[in-house]
């Protein structure tokens, strides 16, 4: 019986793909647009904090998720919002999430007598958390975790509605890498780039919180998504992309100012 129990957990949790934020290609976008629009000053500064570009580390810490070394980082990633509630509403989580760290981070950065090995590490969660917080399904509900467990097919496979917000729907909108994406997107005006960056991270946060909403509220369980769904949500991809690429540069370009 034990057996039977141990691989019935076994087969059904097989099938859940736990997500860690945008793809790869998601973060690196993000952080290219960001180098694009570093202050001169920001950019040597961080030359003394960093040894690559940005986009080196954008995944970085979906990779050292697993490391005992970093065990406490592993809710930093997300925020979670059940129906009926809002991020300020909605019970905390003790170990942290994406909002809470984010904005301690920043505060440690702007302390000048950092030590240096905290200033790279915290620097590195930092290009990867302004992703997450931007990324709509990082404030899904706890109840399906996320949206890892609300089952939609793309192009006929089965896969869940997180992992089709960090990875489907700009993967397969275009067969570009990163530099093109990022050079694709980033055609904001001055003005437009203003606007993004204004305000601070509790309503970049919210933002996300209700496209997230929107994104269930559109949503069904076992629905096969495909091109009708890219045409209808890219956008808002893109604007998100675009959002927190932006905001990640004034964010550095205030702590390396
Ligand atoms: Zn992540």
């Amino acid at each position: 019986m034990k057996r039977i129990t141990v691989l019935f957990l076994l087969i059904s949790t097989a099938g859940i793909h736990f997500a860690y934020g945008w793809g790869d290609k998601g973060h690196s976008i993000i952080a290219a647009i960001a180098d694009r629009h570093l202050t001169p000053k920001a950019r040597k500064s961080l030359q003394s904090v960093l040894t690559h570009p940005l986009v080196y580390y954008a995944s970085w810490m979906d990779n050292i998720r697993k490391n005992p070394l970093y065990s406490e980082t592993a809710s930093w990633h997300y925020a979670n919002v059940d129906e009926g509630e809002s991020y300020e509403t909605m019970p905390k989580n003790p170990d942290g999430d994406v909002y809470t760290q984010t904005v301690m981070i920043i505060e440690r950065l702007k302390e000048r007598n950092l030590d240096d090995s905290l200033r790279t590490l915290y620097t590195k969660f930092l290009i990867h958390m302004v992703g997450d917080m931007h990324c709509p399904m990082h404030t899904g509900r706890l109840t399906d975790l996320g949206g890892n467990r609300f089952s939609v097919k793309w192009f006929g496979s089965p896969t869940n509605l997180h992992t089709v917000w960090d990875e489907k729907l700009l993967e397969s909108a275009h067969r570009w890498s990163y530099t093109e994406w990022s050079e694709n997107i980033d055609v904001a005006d001055e003005k437009e780039r203003v606007a993004i960056v204004a305000g601070i991270p509790q309503a970049w946060m919210n933002q996300c919180v209700d496209i997230c909403k929107k994104i269930y509220l559109n949503a069904e369980e076992n629905s096969d998504y495909s091109y009708e769904y890219i045409h209808e949500n890219i956008e808002i991809v893109e604007t998100q992309l675009l959002r927190a690429g932006y905001r990640l540069a004034a964010l550095l370009n205030e702590i390396y100012q």
